[in-house]
């Protein structure tokens, strides 16, 4: 089975138009989200706009704040303050990476949790290590509703995670061993990746390299999630699995692009709509 992200975030963004309706109509308010630009990464440009685009489909406001790259870190934790107390706005996305001079820590740190939709913040980072609610990193619940809609089980599942970056490979840790699988997180100085991945019946990769996870390392029957997005030595955008020999091995599997890609920005809408309701005092 393929497993189509596209298809899967096509509905979740159907879920959240729905939900800007109900939460319109219940309390006379539209979620908006802001997102907060500094300096011109032209990475940073497409994301940002890409997800503008993504709140106006969806009904929700999206606002966007563009700051120049020379921005002092004093005025940014100053509108990242000032949007905090801003009833419209129900949902705060500074994009990464900031510039040098900028410590994104103290951003993180200085963003209300309730409206820190990303989930970076050391507040809701805390909340997912401890089991509370808080608002999960998007790309890490896209890979969960990926792993639902595969039917995959992951009960007593052992689970193998190649990456601990804290936005993608460690949250998503946390959120198959919430979910009782048996989790091994992999890295850059694991001994046996191979061997790790040969005993896997869910694969989540978040490494960054094109193609290192060998198809035949692939347990055969596993789910394989790919969340790396690189460019193969032709220039063609690829994995971190090599994805041919991988798909004929898995039972489920997705393709880059066109997999986690487009779970993200959907989730980041959910997430916003999860941030208005508990402001709005909405179940
Ligand atoms: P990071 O660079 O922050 O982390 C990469 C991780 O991979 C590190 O933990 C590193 O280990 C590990 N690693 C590096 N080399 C190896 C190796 N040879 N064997 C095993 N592990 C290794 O990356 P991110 O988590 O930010 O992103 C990972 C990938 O996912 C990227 O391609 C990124 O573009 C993509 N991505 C896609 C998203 C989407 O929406 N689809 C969203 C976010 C990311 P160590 O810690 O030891 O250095």
């Amino acid at each position: 089975m393929i497993i189509d992200g596209k298809a899967i975030a096509a509905k979740v963004r159907a879920e959240v138009a729905q939900a800007v309706k109900e939460i319109e109509a219940r309390a006379g308010v539209t979620p908006g989200l802001a997102l907060i630009r500094v300096g011109s990464d032209p990475a940073s440009e497409v994301y940002v706009r890409g997800k503008v685009k993504a709140c106006q489909e969806t009904g929700m406001g999206g606002f966007e704040h563009i700051l120049p790259e020379t921005t002092p870190e004093e005025d940014l934790l100053a509108l990242v303050r000032e949007l905090n107390v801003n009833p419209h706005v129900h949902g705060v996305l500074v994009q990464l990476p900031l510039p040098k001079h900028i410590s994104s820590e103290e951003v993180l740190d200085a963003l209300a949790p309730q409206k820190d939709v990303d989930g970076f913040g050391p507040h809701n980072a805390g909340a997912l290590f401890t089991g509370r609610q808080g608002l999960r990193p998007c790309t890490p619940l896209g890979i969960m509703r990926l792993l639902d809609e595969s039917q995959t089980r992951l009960l007593g599942a052992r689970a193998l995670v190649v990456g601990r970056s804290n936005i993608v490979g460690k949250p998503v840790a946390m959120l198959l061993l919430e979910r009782h699988a048996t989790v091994t997180l992999a890295h850059s100085r694991t001994a046996d990746l191979a061997a790790e991945v040969g005993a896997a019946d869910v694969l989540v990769a978040a490494v960054g390299k094109a193609e290192m996870i060998r198809g035949a390392w692939v347990k055969p029957g596993a789910t394989v999630i790919d969340v790396g997005i690189n460019r193969n030595a032709a220039g063609k955008l690829v994995g971190d699995v090599e994805f041919p020999p991988a798909a004929e091995r898995a039972r489920a599997i997705t393709p880059v692009p066109g997999g986690v890609g487009p779970m993200t920005i959907a989730y980041l809408l959910s997430n916003t709509i999860q941030a208005a309701k508990a402001q709005l005092g909405l179940t």
